[in-house]
């Protein structure tokens, strides 16, 4: 078997592209670590039999790829448009929460307060921002009068950013509570929430898992409006990953501001030794072509060197022509990066005495050490996943090898750069786990003799505690 050599993951979002198993086994092979749901557009029963085809694959090949539910939070769209509306700058428009078929002066809006909640002067965004609205007045009840900035045609149940407004709505609305409780249902491996303003957000959603399920699903919050930039701080410690989620963020934020965001969020993350997906638009002209542009492959460059754990797709491959041609040629990008010697993913140790810093200092200088003495892999036992974010955190310039018994735990990793999980579950004696570990990693093409392989490990290996021990094995 030949080492799969890339370490920075691809998120690839499923749909009607891509539903074949036979395309989805292919797109496994070549190079997809985690499928994303988009439940702003996904009926139950498809979603449960895609999941059921990709662990099926998974069990069959002895792949780990996680199932990522993105839910919706309060996305905000207008109603059903008649035909052909056309707006230009400097018409009069109106927004209306009474139910209606909008034509060129009024359209429905799906968010009940907003005429409570906007204030005269506030944007209104629509269809990605290609429309916009500047308001003028609400009565407070039922009607927003705007004028027109920026127009163009109005079509049917469009998306709508209020980048300045204090949305009054709730993180779950109706639709994320259902849809979580069918993830939960589904045992997917992580969850990612839209339009996160604050802490508060987040912490519902961990209510609902809590309460839901044994098993804690991570949490991946999506970070696309103004106000999630501005309360990072106390967003970070409440999730487990977050999304640079450019799509909206670049329309709630003018659009030249997202390539500093991005890194300033990539390095935010790093720090807190949490993994980052960067989304939308990565090689967006593949949807309908068979070669991205040069822009398309310098962004994904300088997003893996950024330092982001994982690059992501979606409607490349959820509604493109040419859903497997995209991962390969994404693949190819990040192999031909991610081992150059420039890219240095900046993060400072900070000694802390707390109840894991034994774990952490291990995690910290077995990666130094792994660049040091060129060493191929890094081993880990886990049954959290912990040690393995501490480790993929360093970037060491080895591969990440995760052995632990729960298979949930291997398909929730796989999205953290670097990290390869394998199932094992002979847990003896410190020597004879070394050494079976060992062997596994060999057998998988990651060990040959005479490379270096740096075991971590907690000792006593029964006991099944914090890592605590680190040893330099030249496998023979
Ligand atoms: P979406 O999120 O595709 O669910 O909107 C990603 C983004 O906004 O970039
Ligand atoms: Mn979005």
């Amino acid at each position: 078997m030949t080492k799969n050599r890339k370490r920075t993951k691809i998120v690839a979002t499923l749909g009607p592209a891509c539903s074949t198993r036979e395309i989805i086994e292919e797109m496994m092979e070549a190079g997809v670590n985690v499928f994303r749901v988009n439940f702003s557009h996904a009926e139950y029963d498809d979603v449960a039999e895609k999941i059921k085809i990709i662990r099926e694959i998974n069990k069959r090949r002895s792949f780990n790829v996680a199932v990522l539910v993105d839910l919706q939070g309060p996305k905000l769209r207008v109603g059903v448009m008649g035909e052909k509306v056309k707006l230009k700058e400097g018409d009069s428009f109106t927004f209306t929460t009474d139910k209606c078929e909008g034509d060129s002066e009024k359209a429905y809006m799906t968010y009940q307060n907003f005429p409570k909640d906007v204030k005269a002067g506030e944007h209104i965004l629509v269809d990605d921002g290609k429309l916009l609205f500047e308001v003028i007045e609400t009565n407070g009840k039922n009607e927003v009068k705007t004028t027109v900035l920026r127009g163009g045609k109005l079509k049917s149940k469009k998306g709508v950013n209020l980048p300045n407004t204090k949305i009054s709505l709730p993180a779950l609305t109706e639709k994320d509570i259902k849809d979580a409780l069918f993830a939960i249902k589904m045992e997917v491996d992580w969850l990612a929430l839209s339009f996160v303003r604050n802490s508060e957000d987040l912490i519902k959603l961990n209510e609902l898992v809590k309460e839901n399920s044994s098993y804690k699903i991570p949490i991946i919050a999506k970070i696309e409006k103004p106000e999630a930039i501005e309360n990072i701080d106390q967003i970070i410690p409440y999730c487990d990953g977050i999304m640079v989620a450019r799509g909206d963020l670049g329309v709630e934020v003018p659009m030249e501001q997202v390539p500093l965001i991005q890194k300033r969020l990539v390095a935010i993350a790093k720090k807190a030794h949490k993994p980052v997906i960067i989304a939308t638009q990565m090689m967006e002209t593949m949807i309908s072509s068979e070669v991205p542009t040069r822009a398309e492959v310098n962004d994904v460059a300088n997003s893996i060197m950024d330092g982001a754990d994982a690059v992501m797709l979606s409607g490349e491959t959820s509604v493109g022509e040419f859903p497997l041609e995209v991962i390969k040629q994404m693949r190819r990008i990040i192999e031909s990066v991610e081992n150059s010697p420039l890219i240095s993913i900046p993060n400072q140790a900070v000694f802390s005495v707390n109840e894991r810093f034994i774990s952490n200092t291990i995690c910290h200088q077995a990666s130094l050490m792994a660049t040091t003495i060129n060493a191929e892999v890094i081993t880990t036992l886990t049954n959290s996943g912990y040690t393995a974010f501490q480790i993929s955190s360093w970037r060491p310039k080895s591969h990440i090898l995760v052995f632990s018994s729960n298979r949930r735990i291997l398909a929730m990793l796989n999205l953290l750069w670097g990290v390869k999980g394998i199932y094992y579950d002979n847990f003896v004696s410190t020597d004879q786990t070394i050494e079976d570990i060992n062997k596994l990693a060999h057998e998988k093409g990651y060990l040959k003799s005479g490379d270096y392989a740096i075991n971590i490990t907690s000792m006593p290996v029964k006991d099944r505690g914090m890592a605590n021990t680190m040893r330099i094995t030249e496998y023979k």
